[in-house]
């Protein structure tokens, strides 16, 4: 998930709830949601406190889920003021202007900052299940410190959960908590959603602590990925790894230990609904005025959205386009790029590595083949609305989501969304989890950049009757697979496990309520 972008001028206007009866989805029990970031941050201003919502896809998501149903919400206290707002037990109602649940604050100091999240979880993990094993990192205080914030953060799972709860780990900062939680609460759900991709065997052996790792995860009841090739990569990587494990590719449980889990799939959606409001608004609009009249933008416009990590291919994107103009000397002037980022991590050398090499890329591109009315690529990193983003997304004849490996990637999704009846074409990598679900789109290799050139003209020169059928199927995709159809199918799989049906799978969404 991404770990940018928060929003003090905006509130969690967004309604993942599709009208779905939440409290259905999780029984009688209630819901203990553990992630890195929380959806609530507060911060100095200049003379009072302010309130700072996260605006990435699965706080958003989840935040209105927890109104309905309330449970608390446990995460890293990581705004400058959080301390002065809590109550003894650390905890803060939430949302702040209208509490449905508790947000419990976890405290990080800097050696646990740089140690657990810049360290273990973000220079071994996630270079890992990247399959960057050249950007691995590891430092013995990275991985004491991963456990030690693990236990912590377990510490507190601990004095909110009650029998016949769910507890809900999110992503990779947290693959020993299961483990750890299992031998201190009893009678609870515990099931966690990986967000990242899981590697092949042959490069998890990579994997400092490997073994650890993977019986933290099997702590877990319910352990769920994108797609089943991550699934099936890590049913492998137990099996390897874990002599003692009963494994069963065929119903995905994993017997270790005397506990069992059970890894499935369920694909991560957007808000599909919410996009497609915010892409046609009035401010939408509005800013898409201000901003083609300020940068002189060109009639056609390709999209591309990111944080600047090495995994998300934006090198290699530099190189196609500027193939491309190469190739196609009619396009200058007539093709804009909009590269709307944010900086990510910077204090990791792999990081700076890759931001420097877009930077040296864009210039190159803007000095070979600009004008003094026309800039090939724009690039700027400033906090834009979510409706401003919408519109970008919606404006956009093209997008170009090239990442070298991509756990699912949600720009995707969103441009899709964005475009309500409109007929963009979306350029997608292979290696995005993304790609198994949106089968309409034109597919690349982001390194084959003669491939890549080919699917940007491909794009360009596409008759609109292809353009629309294309968009019509990828808008079915996004919004049969939204962030509600992801929610309720995680919360009743958890559900299902916990009163022995052994169905994880429960078709339909419920509405109502
Ligand atoms: N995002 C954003 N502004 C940016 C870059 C990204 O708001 O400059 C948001 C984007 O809209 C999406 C999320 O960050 O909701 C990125 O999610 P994705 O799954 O594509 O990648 P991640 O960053 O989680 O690896």
């Amino acid at each position: 998930m991404s770990d940018n972008t928060t929003g003090a001028d905006e509130g969690a206007d967004a309604d993942v709830s599709r009208s779905v009866d939440w409290t259905n989805a999780i029984g009688d029990g209630g819901l203990v949601v553990v992630s890195n970031r929380q959806p609530y941050s507060h911060t100095y201003g200049d003379d009072d406190i302010s309130v700072e919502v996260h605006a990435g896809g699965l706080t958003a998501g989840l935040d209105p889920v927890m109104q309905a149903v309330g449970g608390t919400w446990i995460a890293w206290g990581d705004g400058d003021a959080d301390r002065e707002v809590v109550d003894g037990n650390d905890c803060v109602p939430a949302p702040p202007d209208d509490p449905g649940y508790t947000l419990r604050r976890v405290w990080l100091d800097g050696e646990e900052v740089d140690d657990y999240y810049y360290g273990f979880s973000n220079q071994v993990l996630w270079p890992i299940c990247h399959s960057a094993l050249t950007n691995v990192t590891e430092w013995e205080r990275y991985w004491e410190q991963y456990r030690s914030v693990n236990e912590r953060f377990v510490d507190a799972v601990e004095d909110h959960t009650e029998a016949g709860d769910i507890v809900w780990f999110q992503d990779y900062h947290f693959a020993l908590a299961p483990a750890i939680a299992r031998e201190r609460v009893d009678d609870t759900v515990l099931m966690q959603f990986w967000h990242v991709p899981w590697p092949a065997w042959d490069t998890f052996r990579g994997c400092p602590h490997g073994e650890a790792i993977l019986e933290g995860l099997l702590g877990n009841d319910l352990l769920v990925f994108h797609v089943p090739r991550y699934r099936e990569n890590f049913l492998r990587c137990v099996e390897t790894v874990l002599g003692d494990a009963a494994v069963d590719h065929e119903t995905g449980t994993v017997q270790y230990n005397g506990h069992s889990t059970q890894i499935t799939e369920f694909p991560m959606g957007v808000q599909v609904d919410e996009i497609a409001e915010r892409a046609s608004s009035d401010e939408a609009d509005e800013f898409w005025a201000d901003f083609t009249e300020k940068y002189n933008v060109a009639d056609t416009v390709a999209i591309g959205v990111d944080r600047l990590d090495y995994s998300k291919g934006i090198p290699e994107r530099l190189r196609a386009l500027e193939q491309f103009w190469e190739r196609n000397p009619e396009w200058r002037g007539k093709l804009t790029y909009v590269g709307k980022s944010s900086e990510t991590r910077s204090r990791i050398d792999s990081y700076q590595a890759v931001q420097e090499r877009i930077e040296a890329g864009i210039e190159r591109v803007n000095d070979r083949f600009g004008t003094d009315d026309w800039t090939p690529v724009l690039s700027f990193d400033e906090y834009i609305s979510k409706k401003a983003l919408a519109s970008l997304y919606r404006h956009s004849d093209l997008a170009l989501v090239s990442p070298i490996r991509d756990g699912m990637n949600l720009v995707a999704q969103e441009y899709v969304a964005a475009q309500g009846d409109d007929d963009g074409v979306l350029v997608l990598s292979d290696q995005a989890g993304a790609s198994r679900l949106l089968d309409a789109a034109l597919t690349v290799k982001p390194q084959n950049t003669g491939a890549f050139t080919d699917a940007i003209e491909r794009a360009l020169s596409m008759r609109g009757a292809e353009r629309r059928a294309r968009m019509q199927r990828l808008r079915e995709q996004v919004s049969e697979n939204d962030l509600a159809a992801w929610t309720w199918l995680n919360l009743r799989a958890a559900r299902a496990l916990h009163d022995g049906d052994g169905s994880v799978r429960e078709p339909g969404l419920p509405t109502g309520g």
